[in-house]
């Protein structure tokens, strides 16, 4: 007999209320994992365990939940008869939970995220079948690292996102696509799973624990029209010494890494003053080919959010004379 660990976050998936029925307009994260878990049957054989290790609307994720469900997913993994762990979460920020676990958690099981556009109180919710098919994946012998399954497709945490405001299928991997799809229970892989963390982060524990101190790092945009004037003030703050001052930015550039030449301008000059920036485009698929990066690095295929984990992860580890 296999478990499959169960973890509730919240998200539309468990959210209710709104009028009858109704498919927006509800609240998410209210109904308890063990709820969620009621009439769902996974694979034969499999033994599920719920967990409720947050409640709330993905939006507000913070980094505190993050690290409380990374601790609770390696010590789920670490149980020999633990197969896998099932993750129910908001839409909106899944993406960015999926990157920053697969970026921490050094595990050959599988970490399946799951979520739904309708709330659990809709006509026709689609929660249950996306947990269904989580559950098959997290079942799957062969399943491992870290994958987002909706709507009867697998994508892998580096490049999923959400494309869409308001349909089932909201969930792109850009030009990549998704890694396979489950269909009646079954898994049809038509990638390789995603690449594996190889080792255990060398970081010290209490990087991991709740209250720790993490590098903050803003994202902001360039686009027509505009001034730098974020970013100087950023910087303004650093140098001034303001606590809780940023270390970091992700410009959500234009195209191919391209920034507002006043943006740019901007940028040299946080830089200089010991911000650390980093690009990322804007465009929702691809990878940035940038000839030229004038001194300014760029985080290839990865998006502006978690362009921005990637880049609290290297100051994390640039502090401490470590790596990943
Ligand atoms: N705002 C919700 C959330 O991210 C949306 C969803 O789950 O679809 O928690």
């Amino acid at each position: 007999m296999k478990r499959v660990i169960v973890l509730g976050t919240g998200g539309t998936i468990a959210g209710s209320g709104g009028l009858p029925g109704a498919n927006v307009g509800y609240t998410a994260g209210t109904i308890p994992v063990s709820d969620l878990l009621t009439g769902i049957t996974g694979p034969a054989d499999l033994v599920l365990e719920g967990e409720q290790v947050a409640q709330l609307d993905s939006k507000d994720m913070e980094l505190e939940t993050w690290l409380q469900l990374r601790a609770r997913c390696v010590h789920w993994l670490a149980q020999a008869d633990v197969a896998g762990v099932v993750i129910t979460h908001g839409t909106d920020t899944i993406e960015e939970t999926a990157f920053f676990l697969a970026s921490t958690v050094a595990t050959s099981k599988p970490i399946v995220l799951t979520c739904a556009m309708r709330p659990a109180t809709a006509l026709s919710p689609d929660g249950p079948q996306n947990l269904r098919d989580a559950l098959s994946v997290a079942a799957d012998p062969a399943a491992a690292g870290v994958v987002v399954v909706c709507a009867g497709e697998i994508h892998g945490a580096r490049h999923v996102s959400k494309s869409h405001p308001y349909r089932l299928n909201a969930f792109s991997s850009g030009d990549i696509g998704p890694l396979g799809y489950v269909e009646e229970g079954q898994v049809r892989l038509v990638h390789g799973w995603p690449s594996l963390l190889k080792a255990e982060p060398t970081l010290d524990p209490e990087i991991w624990s709740a209250g720790a101190d993490w590098p903050r790092v803003e994202i902001l945009m360039s686009h027509a029209g505009a001034s730098g004037m974020l970013l100087d003030l950023l910087a303004d703050q650093r140098e001034a010494g303001v606590e809780n001052a940023v270390e970091g930015v992700v410009i959500a550039a234009t195209g191919n890494g391209s920034l507002h030449q006043v943006v740019e301008a901007a940028a040299q000059r946080a830089k200089q003053r010991g911000v650390a920036v980093l690009i990322a485009s804007r465009c929702g698929s691809g990878k940035v080919l940038r000839p030229d990066t004038r001194g300014i690095e760029d985080a290839a295929d990865l998006n502006a959010p978690k362009a921005r984990i990637a880049l609290m992860l290297a100051l994390l580890c640039q502090s401490r004379g470590t790596h990943l």
